[in-house]
């Protein structure tokens, strides 16, 4: 068993910690706010916690799971403080510039990315299994430590998690793909629906909107703050995709003004066919 520390007691870093401690490992908590902390340990989510750095000293393992901006400065303060083998990961939704800044740093980082969540956040929201059959993607480089992967690795399979291993580009522009660009398509539908000119016409759709609006729009229509920071901090993938995905819309404009039936069928032929590869 060992000493993990967790910074960020939200969600991720709640929910990390709660599967963790189940297992009979000890838990040691850092959050920015002493609220946080306090809930954390009468909801029995770790042993101890604080909001000192410094607290994790003798910490075998530490997952860094705070607001993506704040990653890099919180690692940067933590490596003076570490035990010369403890290891480090995070959880941060992009990696490249993550892994870039904080390889150099320590030789027993290695990126992470639990591809789970819900819409709700703080600590409130952490619950168990929340990565159980889900898949969980790290990004090693050359530099990683061979006892860095197989600590990570071995505790993400404890926690009934797929593993994935890839390059941090790669994973940046996989994740543009399926979920950064998916926000701003979905937000995009939403900005044009209510720039439509006419009244009548908007409050009509408006009233009849279902189960097709429902599915297209739930992305777009999420927390703005989330969005904000996938741009941000993952702008160059997701602009190679938006402008990937402009061209291909306009392949389907143009289909339809030509009136070429045939071809707009055979696209959507094959995206029935190609749906379930991203879904199994
Ligand atoms: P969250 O619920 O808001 O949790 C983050 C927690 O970090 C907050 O509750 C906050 O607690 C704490 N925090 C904020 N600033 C801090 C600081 N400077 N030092 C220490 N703690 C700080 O967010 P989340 O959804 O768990 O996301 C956390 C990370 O997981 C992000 O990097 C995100 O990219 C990644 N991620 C999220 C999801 C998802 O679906 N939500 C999925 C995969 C990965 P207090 O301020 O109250 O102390």
């Amino acid at each position: 068993m060992m000493k993990i520390g967790v910074v960020g007691l939200g969600l991720i870093g709640g929910s990390l910690a709660i599967d963790l401690r189940r297992q009979g490992h000890q838990l040691l908590g850092v959050s920015r706010r002493s609220e946080t902390c306090e809930r954390a340990i009468a909801l029995n989510i770790v042993d101890q916690a604080s909001s000192d750095l410094a607290s994790l000293a003798d910490a075998e393992v530490v997952f860094l799971c705070p607001p993506i901006g704040a990653i890099i400065p919180i690692a940067t303060t933590l490596i003076p403080h570490l035990a010369p083998n403890a290891v480090l990961t995070d959880v941060g939704s992009v990696k490249q510039p993550i892994v870039e800044a904080l390889a150099p740093l320590w030789p027993h980082f290695v990126g992470g990315h639990p591809m789970a969540g819900t819409a709700a956040q703080g600590i409130e929201a952490a619950q168990a299994d929340l990565f159980a059959k889900q898949p969980y993607v790290l990004t090693p480089t050359d530099a990683t430590s061979l006892h860095a992967m197989e600590v990570v690795s071995q505790l993400v399979r404890s926690l009934h998690a797929t593993l994935y291993q890839c390059q941090p580009a790669d994973h940046d522009r996989a994740v543009a793909w399926i979920s950064h660009l998916p926000v701003m398509v979905s937000a995009s539908l939403i900005t044009a629906c209510m720039n439509e000119p006419s009244d009548t016409v908007r409050q009509l759709a408006q009233d009849i909107a279902s189960s097709g609006f429902r599915d297209t729009s739930r992305v777009g229509g999420g927390n703005p703050e989330l969005g904000t920071m996938m741009a941000q901090h993952n702008r160059t993938a997701l602009l190679a995709a938006l402008t990937d995905f402009r061209d291909t819309l306009s392949h389907y404009i143009h289909h339809i003004e030509q009136e070429d039936w045939d071809t707009l069928a055979l696209n959507l032929q094959q995206t029935q066919r190609d749906r379930p590869k991203f879904l199994a």
